[in-house]
Order: C-alpha cells, then sequence, then structure tokens
C-alpha cells in the first residue's frame, strides 16, 4: 500500500498510479482521512490551461488528483486517435512540479477490460453542436468521466470552459445521477495572442496556427457587435462568417449562439449568451467559445 502523504511542508513528489484497484484504494484511505479531492480528467499533451484546472485545485483540496486516459471511446473512426501526441514523461513533469499528489494514468484495458457493455448518454444537451458534428464523442466522454468519478471519487472536479458543452453535460449527469461532486469551470487559457491553448494545436504549421488565430477574433467581433447593440442572432452569425470567409484555410462547421445554461439557441441576444464556434483549420478541427 502506498504512504499518503497530504501534510504541507514536506519534501513532495507526485505519485503514478497504473491500476484502477489502487487508485481506489488511495480514494478511499483519503477520505476515511477527511481529506477533500479535487480532480482533473485530461488526456494529456498538457498546457497551461491543463495546469490552470491543477492550481484552482490546489488552492482548496487537500489532494490533488489528475489523470491522463486517451479516451478511445470519444474518438470517431475518422478522427486523430492514433495521432494524439503522448508526451508522458514532459507531462508527469510538469504535474509534478505545479504540485499534483497523484497522477492516475490507467491503460486501455484497465479502463475497458474486454467484455465491457455499459454507455452512458446524456440527451438533449449532448445531441447538438459537438455531439452533433462528432457522433458518439460525447457517450465515450460522459462513460468515461463517470467511470473516473467512481474511481477517484472527487469532492470537486475541475474542466476547462474552452469545452464549453462538455462542462454542461457534466454538470448535468452530475445533476441527474445524483453524484456528490461539485463541478467547477475553469476560463480559457490562451496564448498572448489570444489563440485558446489546445493538444491540438501542434498539429498546426505557421500559416495554419495564424489563421487559427481567426476564430477568437471572430468570437471577438461578435462581441463588439453585441456590446454596441447589435442583438440579432443572424446578423452577428453573419458578420463572423463573413470575416473568417478571408480565410483560406479556416473550413468552418458551426457558430452557435446559445443560452450558456442549457445550451438553446437564442434568436435575439439579450441577455447571458455563449458563441461557440468549431472548424477545421487545415485538417485539424478547433472548437473555441466566448461567454456575453
Ligand atoms: P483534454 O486533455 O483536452 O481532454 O482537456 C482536459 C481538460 O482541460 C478539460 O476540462 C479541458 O476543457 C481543459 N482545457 C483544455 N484546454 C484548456 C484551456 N485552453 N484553458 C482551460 N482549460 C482547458
Amino acid at each position: 500500500m502506498l504512504e499518503v502523504r497530504v501534510f504541507s511542508g514536506e519534501p513532495r513528489f507526485m505519485n503514478t498510479i497504473t491500476s484502477l484497484e489502487e487508485m481506489q484504494k488511495i480514494a478511499l484511505e483519503l477520505h476515511k482521512k477527511n481529506k477533500s479531492i479535487g480532480f482533473i480528467p485530461t488526456m494529456g499533451a498538457l498546457h497551461e490551461g491543463h495546469l490552470q484546472l491543477v492550481r484552482e485545485s490546489k488552492k482548496v483540496n487537500d489532494i490533488t488528483v489528475a489523470s491522463i486516459f486517451i479516451n478511445p471511446k470519444q474518438f470517431g473512426p475518422n478522427e486523430d486517435l492514433t495521432k494524439y501526441p503522448r508526451p508522458i514523461e514532459q507531462d508527469k513533469k510538469l504535474l509534478d512540479v505545479k504540485g499534483t499528489d497523484y497522477l492516475f494514468y490507467p491503460n486501455v484495458d484497465e479502463i475497458y477490460p474486454s467484455n465491457f457493455q455499459t454507455s452512458i448518454a446524456v440527451d438533449k444537451v449532448a445531441n447538438i453542436l459537438e455531439g452533433k458534428s462528432r457522433p458518439g464523442h460525447f457517450d465515450g466522454m460522459a462513460t468515461v468521466v463517470l467511470k473516473l468519478f467512481n474511481i477517484i471519487s472527487p469532492t470537486n472536479v475541475y474542466f476547462g470552459q474552452k469545452d464549453f458543452q462538455q462542462c454542461i453535460i457534466v454538470r448535468q449527469m452530475i445533476k441527474d445521477l445524483n453524484l456528490q461532486i461539485k463541478f467547477h469551470t475553469v476560463s480559457t487559457v490562451r496564448d498572448p495572442d489570444g489563440l485558446a491553448l489546445s493538444s491540438r494545436n501542434i498539429f498546426l504549421n505557421t500559416q495554419e496556427r495564424e489563421q487559427a488565430l481567426s476564430l477568437y477574433q471572430s468570437l471577438l467581433l461578435a462581441k463588439k457587435l453585441i456590446d454596441d447593440g447589435n442583438k440579432s442572432v443572424e446578423l452577428i452569425k453573419k458578420e463572423m462568417k463573413k470575416y473568417l470567409k478571408k480565410y483560406k484555410l479556416i473550413r468552418l462547421d458551426y457558430i452557435e449562439i446559445c443560452n450558456p445554461e442549457n445550451l438553446s439557441p437564442v434568436k435575439v441576444v439579450s441577455k447571458k449568451a455563449v458563441i461557440l464556434i468549431a472548424a477545421f483549420v487545415g485538417k485539424t478541427r478547433l472548437i473555441d467559445n466566448i461567454i456575453i
């Protein structure tokens, strides 16, 4: 049994746990000692966005656990599962330096043994936007997230606003299934020029990286139009599309303006709204959003 080190002031280092059973045991021990657990699920290839989630967790929890699991069930047949970056040694260092206590790093068979049969399907909020463009993606995501929650029994969980729909879906699942977990959304971390950090940005060449910026710029344009008093969703979308047309490497998937609580589409921007965008930049699919 691994020793559980929770006290500040001690020299500390991160424990990497690959066994599901062992992770569950550690979580149980921590709960017995009344320690709060902050949990950050990731797919690795970590950047400042992920590390911001770790920082938020460390502010309030006794113990911070991150997971790295590239979940095959949330990748479509034509998506980038095999290409997805896997710099595990670098990831471990980054998490360790930021004071993560445990990294849960299981392999695929540990999470999905051969006779695995269950899937979690969240309904309305998961079947639109990303769910429409990437069928099965959110079922895969919700299934693994619930499994991770059950293994780690977190007190608090931290997700990034960049994956806005994911936040809504996980929140809905927590509510619907009466999970005793507090959900936290952390603001999107961006490069200084505004590009939202993403593990997929490394696939962008110089030209694509430049043009990828137009996604956030189009969101800022929409914000300005709204700040200037424009309320018509149709007009705002039209202006965003016009702006994006200038960038030949951008292939827009969708722009939607939605109620940020439940993602229902809004026709007139009267109060809080979220503008969501998804586009291919060359072969790389990126998403971004802004709350108005
Ligand atoms: P991923 O590794 O892409 O599955 O992301 C793991 C977590 O990090 C998710 O909750 C993401 O929303 C979050 N995340 C990814 N990029 C960012 C970012 N730029 N800023 C804040 N959180 C992020």
